[in-house]
């Protein structure tokens, strides 16, 4: 690959050296993806469901102007204030001067994956301002100062030990303890201090109804609702994709969210938010970092309507044996692979070639997303636009060539099983990155038209 900070493959190969780890991180997902599966067709609906999601957020795309400004209207209306990052430095900054013009240095937020797309904790924190992350697993990763590793189950990759750990040092919690429920109540009383103390609490934003101007949140702890309920002011950080026309809708989307993402029925809460409590302050961000850019790419322009329920991610292959991490992303798996590379094409130029192109990831997609035909055409694109290394693209225009003439493909394999046979090490060595992880079998004596020939009677 080209020049790049950070390679997937590299980053895959750490997270590899602990094989029991990847084994039940594997298994995890797996059973995440299992349920999912039984609580899908549970419902005789589920396709024409899928369809009906689908159907909704390609009318959301071509009618986004349209909707944002009405749901702009509505809310106002409502007594929210509404602003307009561009990017995610705007967005930062806008949250940072709510809180700096109320002079607030500390404030709570529940899981919000756009503002790990815009690293808001990090510029609070240089602004002097501090963030507690109330999600549970949110917070134990915060805790060990890492980024979440899957967008809805941030704390996927780690035990019940690792957690333990983290609470002892961070928590004051017995040394070794693992009792998840022992573990839970600590993180309770941790953040319920939290809660009770914090003046300014930021949520995201699952889907927002041009209709009434009001917005919906979906937790299963409850911790949005805690937050934005104590505050003075609430703050909702949202994607522009995030806007549906009616709430009439959300009945589609909200049975679809929680299935694909964690098996359950329906979220626990799935909090409304249409106006500000009296003396409260309530303001939504409306963010495009990027998203406009990616409209514009008709290929691509589907990525848009990920509802973020992480589905594609429990189902991957290659996620699952790799870990969130690789991917160095704040969405990672393969809807992340789709919408890295159009914020930073170089940086993230790896991605798209980090799965297998099975098509589990489409197949499972709530909102019927053309994941790897998506991964696929990116790859194309990243190789016109010349993120791909030199070795990888010769030997592709090779092998097409060979693949396009016959008589080339003869006589090619031919010579290939011929040498194989002849000095198997030439292909079996550390130097060639194909065989590292695979074991060529011995190359047979006749190619396989030439013993179908022999035997085709
Ligand atoms: S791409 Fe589809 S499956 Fe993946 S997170 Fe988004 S909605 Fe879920």
């Amino acid at each position: 690959m080209s020049p790049h900070t950070l390679d997937h493959a590299a980053a895959s190969e750490v997270f590899n050296r602990d094989e029991p780890r990847v084994d039940w991180h594997d298994e995890t997902l797996w059973w995440v993806r299992q349920k999912r599966d039984r609580a899908a067709m549970q419902l005789p609906e589920w396709e024409a469901l899928r369809e009906a999601a689908s159907q909704i957020k390609h009318h959301v795309l071509s009618n986004l102007d349209t909707l944002l400004e009405n749901f702009e209207r509505k809310a106002q209306e409502n007594g929210i204030t509404v602003h307009w990052a561009a990017n995610a430095q705007e967005h930062n900054e806008i949250v940072w001067s709510l809180l700096h013009k109320k002079g607030i240095d500390r404030m709570i937020k529940s899981k919000s994956m756009l503002t790990e797309e815009c690293h808001l904790n990090d510029f609070l924190r240089s602004k002097g301002i501090e963030v507690i992350d109330t999600d549970l697993g949110e917070r134990i990763v915060q805790l060990r100062q890492e980024p979440p590793s899957h967008i809805v189950l941030p704390a996927i990759h780690l035990k019940k030990s690792d957690v333990g750990d983290t609470f002892h040092e961070h928590l004051g919690t017995e040394k070794g303890a693992t009792d998840p429920q022992y573990l839970t109540e600590a993180a309770r009383q941790h953040l319920r201090e939290t809660f009770l103390t914090r003046r300014a609490a930021l949520t995201g934003v699952n889907f927002a109804i041009a209709e009434t101007g009001g917005f919906v949140v979906c937790t299963n702890e409850g911790n949005a609702d805690m937050g934005a309920h104590l505050a003075e002011i609430h703050i909702a950080s949202m994607g522009f994709e995030k806007i549906i026309p009616r709430a009439d809708h959300l009945g589609v989307f909200l049975r679809l969210l929680t299935r694909s993402a964690t098996g359950q029925p329906v979220t626990a809460y799935s909090s409304h938010f249409h106006r500000p409590r009296p003396g409260q302050e309530m303001h939504i961000v409306i963010v495009d970092n990027g998203r406009t850019t990616q409209l514009g790419r008709p290929d691509f322009r589907n990525s848009l309507k990920c509802i973020r329920c992480g589905a594609c991610m429990n189902t991957c292959p290659v996620y699952r044996r790799s870990g969130g991490h690789s991917y160095h992303n704040a969405v990672a798996g393969p809807i992340g692979s789709i919408l890295a590379p159009n914020l930073d094409m170089r940086k993230n130029a790896d991605l798209p070639f980090a799965s297998t192109l099975c098509g589990s990831c489409s197949n499972v997609c709530p909102v019927k997303i053309d994941i790897h035909d998506q991964l696929y055409k990116w790859r194309q694109v990243l190789a016109q636009e010349g993120y791909v290394g030199g070795i990888k693209k010769t030997s592709l225009q090779l092998a097409s060539k060979v693949l396009a003439s016959p008589t080339l493909f003869k006589l090619s394999f031919n010579a290939a099983r011929t040498a194989l046979r002849i000095a198997p090490w030439a292909a079996n060595n550390p130097l060639n990155a194909w065989s590292i992880h695979r074991e060529l079998p011995d190359a047979p004596k006749d190619s396989f038209r030439q013993w179908w020939e022999k035997n085709r009677k």
